[in-house]
């Protein structure tokens, strides 16, 4: 025998109500068993909805038996029969999952109506109009669900109607014209569906419920579960409802309330009611609805009922409710309650709210936030009552807005940004060359490239704003211009970015700043005192440090000693110490350098008084510091042509040539870089060294705590550690002993080669702190270089699941993460006191941090505005590890 398939509202049923019966059948039932005013029905659970997708999209054996037995049931329970010509029983037949895909299936309306049935529906309210309103409604419906006929098939026979009759509006139509058009729809029928529309009611219901199965897996449920990460194999529920009409007369109407302002989270009813409706009219927008607040005025009775049912269903469900009811001839039925969709802002407000007033415990306030929800709270944003002229669309890589003149090259950006300007630089794409433009820029567009292209990467990194892929823009570098939708701008025109949205925009629009509201910031030290692992930030200059540590960065965990290389005023004297010729040459511009980047390092330390410093030592290879190869080819050649092949600059030009000749490497990301850097060249650490204790030194005189930590690129062997360890520590003794005082500071590495992961027992004697370095060794454990794989393979891979998620921004747990793993537990074992940490995009990743928790790091650093992202996404990995060792015991 098979289970029982088909529950009425009233039952009880053993096992999860929700996978069964499907949200809405299960908040149905529910609703019904506390006495709320619910027209009674059925629900078809989900389990029927698989094996009809099991036995080749045919409904199960016996199931219609069942329905039918519920159909008769119901029939008793109300008093009138399912095609009883004189008092019909009408039914709605709605779709239904376990997580509630908002219009993405199909519900019918009025079933039950035939032409028998509609002239008892028409005796029996006395209301002829009526009645042929709902038939019609039916066959709209029946042939737009069921058949797939287009609705505008009917709604363009609607108008005409309409039209030719002189009616404003549906509810001016009379019976009789109802009825002539009742007559063109079933034409419709014949013609596009080749069959009558059925007489037999339980044709309809029969056909009905088959639709809603399918309609499981129409393109737009398809794409929503998609999105949603919702699993095909769920299936959906039938509910089976008996009518009530919101269209029977000005004491009717149906309407829609949320428990809360879904915009704002304020507590207060909101929605809106429409008389003499029904179904999706509200929705629709066919006439303008009242406020809740008139509905208040003018049905105050109906309102307080609504309103004590709302409080109730939000006081039961412990969240805030979205709420479909209707009113027939005065009196209220409640339709559908479901946990109701909400802005970023809202959903911190109520979460907040509601642990406040002690519906819900502080923990499940968090565990309620969407951390990737919340990233549109912590930029600044278009303001969105402004009224703005859009020029493109592109894709929302870096959330923010910004206005600025158009730029098209990063010198240019560097140049107008010293002189006081904002720009946004406008590129087909963005290489690491650009990154002073970047860096100068209040934001970035770019015509190619995905949403984790350099751009986007570095944009986000930055907490800019940027928009990629922007196909629509077509730049012409030579005239300096981009057109857009046959219109120009040129370089120095004003133009606006989305990276929320990817709106390109003409001129500067309205920003609206961003803010840790009270409600964030009552979370967030919620978030503090639950999570384990610490959170610091990834920050190069005095200014993102000071950010940081506004969002609540307890340190930072990556400063990046190139970004301070890379400044206008640094590019001359890094190139002149990488073009030199002698080890002595190189320490002249070296000399020059150190100044320079005590002065970085003592305005780091000082943002961060009292917190830890982790710098990292110079990682990337030379060549990025100098012009790339093509310009300098073009550059020499337009010179030589031109009779300038004797000049100052042709030669100097021919010295860089052959210096970045030098220095080509024919795969830079496993090139002379890193702590071969070190090994190779060790002035230039030694110089960084030397900056990083001259700094700490000074600033400890003036009285700041200092917590310096010195980190080692690259490394794979224990040995290269090893000498890097002794060169930092030989100059930290010189610097202390020249400047007479001491700071304590502490050395590590990067574990970002696999061998550093593999052999991480080895490389633990050397260090303090193994920071993973999740790109690189993301990198080289799957074999992918980054860029190469965004722009060519990956977005494949994705579309064909071959991967579960990018690997760039989700750790991937079974390779990366078991080194990971495997490293923590193998250095564990010699040096216990070893700290362990990521940094790198991963750090602010919401599944990358839950991976981290369960792998036992320390902390996770992330870009500052990702920090207080990161401090709810540790208390919810805390809460869920939590959760996850109490489980096994509950269950035995
Ligand atoms: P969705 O899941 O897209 O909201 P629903 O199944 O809730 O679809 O139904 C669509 C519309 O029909 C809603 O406005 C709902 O309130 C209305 N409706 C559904 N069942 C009935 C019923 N038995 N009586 C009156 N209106 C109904
Ligand atoms: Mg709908
Ligand atoms: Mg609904």
């Amino acid at each position: 025998m098979t289970a029982k398939r088909v529950y009425h509202f009233e039952e009880t049923l053993e096992g999860d109500r929700n996978m069964l019966l499907g949200g809405k059948g299960a908040n149905l039932a529910e609703m019904t068993r506390s006495g709320l005013p619910v027209p009674p029905g059925f629900t078809v659970t989900t389990d029927a909805c698989r094996a009809f997708y099991a036995g080749g999209k045919t409904l199960p054996n016996g199931l219609f038996e069942e329905v039918r037995a519920a159909m008769e049931k119901l029939e008793t329970k109300l008093g009138r029969r399912f095609g009883d010509p004189r008092h019909p029983l009408l039914v709605s037949v709605r779709s239904g999952s376990a997580v509630s895909m908002p219009g993405m299936m199909d519900t019918i309306l009025n079933l039950g109506l035939n032409d028998k049935t509609v002239a008892g529906l028409a005796e029996q309210t006395q209301n002829p109009r009526f009645a042929y309103d709902c038939y019609r409604r039916l066959i709209q419906m029946f042939g737009n669900v069921v058949y797939g006929i287009d609705g505008t098939e009917f709604e363009r026979l609607l108008h005409r109607l309409k039209q030719n009759r002189g009616f404003r509006e549906d509810r001016d139509v009379t019976a009789e014209a109802w009825m002539q058009l009742i007559g063109q729809y079933k034409d419709v029928i014949l013609q596009k569906a080749c069959k009558p529309f059925p007489q037999d009611v339980y044709d309809q219901l029969r056909e009905a419920v088959v639709a809603v199965f399918r309609s499981w897996n129409s393109p737009r449920a398809i794409v929503y579960r998609n999105v949603h990460r919702i699993p095909d194999e769920w299936g959906t529920a039938v509910n089976v409802q008996s009518m009530v009409f919101g269209n029977l007369g000005d004491d009717s109407g149906t309407g829609v309330v949320f428990t809360r302002n879904p915009s704002t989270g304020e507590n207060v009813l909101y929605g809106e009611y429409l008389t003499n409706a029904q179904g999706e009219d509200v929705v629709a927008g066919v006439r303008t609805p009242l406020s809740i607040a008139e509905m208040e005025r003018r049905l105050p009775g109906i309102y307080a009922q609504l309103a004590r049912t709302a409080r109730q269903l939000e006081a039961h469900y412990r969240d805030m409710q979205d709420i479909e009811f209707t009113v027939e001839r005065g009196r209220l039925y409640i339709l559908q309650t479901r946990s109701g969709k909400r802005t970023a802002q809202a959903a911190v407000r109520i979460a907040v709210e509601l642990a406040r007033d002690g519906v819900i415990p502080k923990e499940e306030a968090i565990r309620r936030i969407e951390v990737s929800h919340l990233e549109q709270l912590l930029h600044r944003a278009v303001d969105p009552s402004a009224t703005v002229d859009v020029l493109a669309q592109g894709l929302p890589a870096s959330p923010g807005a910004a206005s600025g003149h158009v730029v098209f090259d990063a010198d240019t950006a560097a140049e107008w940004a010293r002189a006081g300007k904002k720009v946004i630089l406008v590129r087909p794409e963005t290489t690491p060359e650009d990154i002073h433009g970047v860096i100068a820029a209040e934001g970035v567009l770019t015509a190619r490239g995905g949403m984790t292209s350099h751009a986007a990467v570095v944009a986000r990194g930055m907490g800019k704003p940027c928009v990629c892929g922007c196909e629509d823009i077509r730049i012409d570098l030579e005239q300096r211009r981009f057109t857009a939708g046959g219109r120009a701008v040129a370089e120095g025109d004003i133009i606006s970015i989305d990276g929320a949205t990817g709106r390109v925009m003409a001129g500067t629009v309205p920003l609206r700043e961003p803010q840790i509201t009270d409600e964030l910031a009552q979370l967030l030290s919620w978030a503090d005192d639950i999570r384990g692992l610490q959170v610091l930030a990834n920050a190069d200059n005095p200014a993102d440090a000071k950010k940081a540590r506004e969002f609540g960065a307890e340190g930072i965990g990556l400063c990046r000693t190139e970004h301070m290389f890379m400044s206008a005023d640094r590019v001359p004297v890094v190139q002149a110490m990488i073009l030199a010729e002698s080890e002595e040459e190189r320490r002249l511009a070296l000399d020059r350098l150190l100044p320079m980047q005590e002065e970085d390092f003592a305005g780091i330390f000082r943002a961060m008084d009292g917190l830890p410093v982790i710098i990292r030592l110079l990682d990337p290879p030379l060549h990025e510091f100098l012009p790339n190869l093509e310009e300098l080819i073009k550059r020499h050649l337009t010179l030589t042509l031109s009779g300038q092949g004797d000049t100052g600059e042709c030669r100097e030009t021919d010295r860089l040539l052959r210096k970045v000749r030098q220095l080509y490497e024919a795969n830079p990301m496993m090139g002379l870089r890193g702590c071969r850097l070190g090994v190779v060249h060790p002035e230039i650490y030694e110089m960084q060294a030397r900056a990083i204790f001259l700094a700490a030194v000074r600033c400890a005189k003036e009285g700041i705590r200092v917590l310096p930590r010195v980190m080692i690129p690259l490394v794979g062997h224990a040995a290269e550690l090893k000498m890097m360890r002794e060169l930092v520590d030989r100059v930290a003794a010189d610097v202390f002993a020249a400047e007479g005082l001491t700071v304590s500071y502490r050395v590590g590495t990067m574990i970002e080669v696999p061998r550093a992961a593999i052999t991480a027992d080895q490389i633990a004697r050397h260090a303090d702190f193994f920071s993973y370095g999740t790109n690189d060794l993301t990198q080289m454990t799957l074999g992918y270089s980054r860029d190469d794989a965004e722009g060519k393979f990956l977005n494949v891979y994705a579309e064909r699941k071959l991967l579960p998620s990018n690997p760039f921004q989700t750790i991937d747990t079974d390779g990366v993460g078991a080194l990971i793993r495997w490293a923590v537990e193998k250095s564990g074992v010699v040096n216990p006191n070893l700290k362990h940490g990521v940094c790198g995009e991963h750090g602010g990743d919401k599944e990358s941090i839950f991976f981290c928790q369960s792998a036992g790091l320390d902390y996770v650093s992330c870009s500052p505005y990702r920090v207080p992202l990161a401090r709810i996404a540790a208390a919810q990995a805390k809460l869920a590890q939590a959760r996850a060792q109490a489980e096994p015991a509950a269950v035995g």
